[in-house]
Formats: C-alpha cells, structure tokens, sequence
C-alpha cells in the first residue's frame, strides 16, 4: 500500500489540489485524480521534476490503454511543479 501523505508537498498548489480532488488511481511513478479546475481526469506525474522521455512516452500509453478514445491535452496549465495531462474532451 503506498501512503498518500509522503506524495504531497506543502505549498504545492498541485499537491494541495491532490488531496481535495477523487483518486483514482495512485501509483509509485503517476496519479490519477479529477481536476479541480475542469473536473476532468487527470494523470500527475508524481515527482516534482519531470519525466524523462522515455517515461513520458510511457505514461502516454497508460493514458491510452486506460481511456481508449479520449483526447490527450499535454498542455501544461497554471501548474508547472508537476507535469501532468488531462485526459478527455479538449474545452
Ligand atoms: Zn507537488
Ligand atoms: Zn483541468
């Protein structure tokens, strides 16, 4: 089981978001919750700094095989500590 609580980092506004939002999914590298701004699915990358291409490309595919048919938005919104995509309709 991993423990939530050693995932956030106080003053983070992502962090912050993470614990109001539902979980769906947590795992040692990504999470996967609802944003807070949309209310769309979100995949957040775990650690503070960014994924290496590799990785990235890796939790690309999670997306896909989780949400067949969903659009992938990359675009990184007000929140630059952790990269992260939304997984749904573009707005
Ligand atoms: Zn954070
Ligand atoms: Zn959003």
């Amino acid at each position: 089981m991993i423990r939530v609580e050693r995932l956030i980092r106080t003053g983070c506004p992502l962090c912050d978001m993470q614990r109001l939002t539902k979980w769906y999914e947590v795992t040692d590298t990504y999470i996967i919750c609802n944003c807070k701004s949309c209310g769309t699915p979100m995949l957040v990358w775990r650690d503070h700094d960014p994924p290496s291409e590799g990785q990235r490309e890796q939790l690309l595919r999670t997306a896909r095989m989780k949400y067949p048919g969903m659009e992938i938005d990359e675009e990184q919104r007000a929140i630059k500590d952790h990269y992260h995509f939304h997984i749904g309709r573009k707005k």
